[in-house]
């Protein structure tokens, strides 16, 4: 029987961090060996904000020394670098001459990174979603494990999927995304979601527990309120929110009560949380040093990863390129 496909991809704007890691790599790592799963550095959507050439080829590597660090495991899934399957842009073009523009101006992420980097408003920026389209229908994937933020895109993807299955015949599956506990991980700054590209707001998951302390200090507490439930959103609710998906359950209880009593110290249940996130990110430390001394064998996990990822990719372009009277 066939097996359900699974793609997902990590920009390399910077260090994995526990978004990252709890929103979009816990689920691949629930995912890979069961179903057939590729798993991508989406370098090609990284160079749509500002970037350094010099420097990008290492942070894609980091990033696959990040997925190797925290157990994917290329004889369980294929771990691809965008830009080396040459496909993904080929189809993503197909694709985006059935797509209104309209509606890709009206995207919330567009609008955010057309605030964000106000000089940097690009062709490729508006066209992300078209390529994340591209890269999750390329392999015919119908599970995608990646966080909250993601759903306008997937949504997008799916748009796209109906709009070319009857044009053009049942081709390609739907995608949906596949949740996990932290498929919304706050900010440390208090409002949004932590992201790579805002300062103060992540904790990378190769952060040591100092880093991790000093970090967790600079969140801000003061919420205004004392005593009571707990806040729907702001700094505090955000550190909860943090200690839900990283501490155990009497942790939790235990700071809950203290709360609602109005004799809560910030400052215990930060070091606390940053002595249980440093516990579960510190096995993964350890292998990512393995992995950086065996660096011959990174290559060859990205050499084949390429090959593997471009022969599904053949497969699919003969087809679309088929039904689409290109062929
Ligand atoms: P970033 O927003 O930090 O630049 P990416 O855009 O590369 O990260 O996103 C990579 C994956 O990580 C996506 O699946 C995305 O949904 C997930 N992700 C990013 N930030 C968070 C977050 N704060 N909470 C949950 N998932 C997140």
């Amino acid at each position: 029987m066939k097996k359900v496909r699974v793609y997902s991809g990590i920009r390399a704007t910077g260090r994995l961090h526990l978004g990252n890691y709890l929103g979009a790599v816990k689920g691949m790592l629930a995912l890979q060996g069961t179903y057939d799963c590729i798993f991508s550095v989406v370098d090609l959507h990284t160079i749509t904000v500002p970037f350094d050439a010099k420097t990008l080829r290492h942070s894609v590597r980091d990033i696959v020394l990040d997925y190797l660090a925290v157990g994917l495991d290329p004889e369980k899934c294929i771990v691809e670098i965008q830009s080396k399957v040459p496909q993904h842009t080929e189809l993503a073009y197909l694709l985006a001459t059935i797509y209104p523009v309209s509606r890709l101006e009206d995207l919330p992420t567009y609008k955010d990174k057309k605030l964000q980097y106000p000089k940097y408003v690009n062709m490729g920026l508006l066209y992300y979603p078209i390529l994340m389209a591209a890269d999750i229908l390329l392999y015919k994937a119908e599970l995608v494990p990646v966080g909250i933020d993601q759903e306008p895109h997937l949504e997008v993807a799916r748009e796209i999927t109906r709009k070319f299955n009857s044009m053009f015949g049942e081709t390609f599956p739907e995608p949906n995304r596949f949740k996990t506990n932290g498929e919304y991980v706050p900010s440390l700054a208090g409002t949004g979601k932590m992201s790579k590209s805002i300062e103060g707001s992540f904790i990378n998951i190769t952060d040591d527990l100092e880093a991790i302390t000093k970090r967790l200090a600079s969140a801000p507490t003061d919420s205004g309120k004392v005593g009571g439930n707990l806040p729907q959103e702001g700094g505090v609710a955000n550190l909860f929110k943090l200690l839900s998906l990283f501490s155990s359950q009497e942790t939790n209880t235990k700071f809950v009560h203290d709360f609602n009593e109005s004799k809560i110290q910030y400052s215990e249940l930060k070091k606390t949380l940053a002595s249980d996130i440093y516990n579960e990110l510190q096995p993964i430390q350890e292998r990512r040093r393995n992995f950086e001394q065996n660096q011959s064998f990174v290559d060859s996990i990205i050499e084949e990863g390429a090959t593997k990822s471009r022969k599904l990719a053949e497969n699919t372009m003969f087809e679309v390129k088929q039904k689409m009277g290109l062929l």
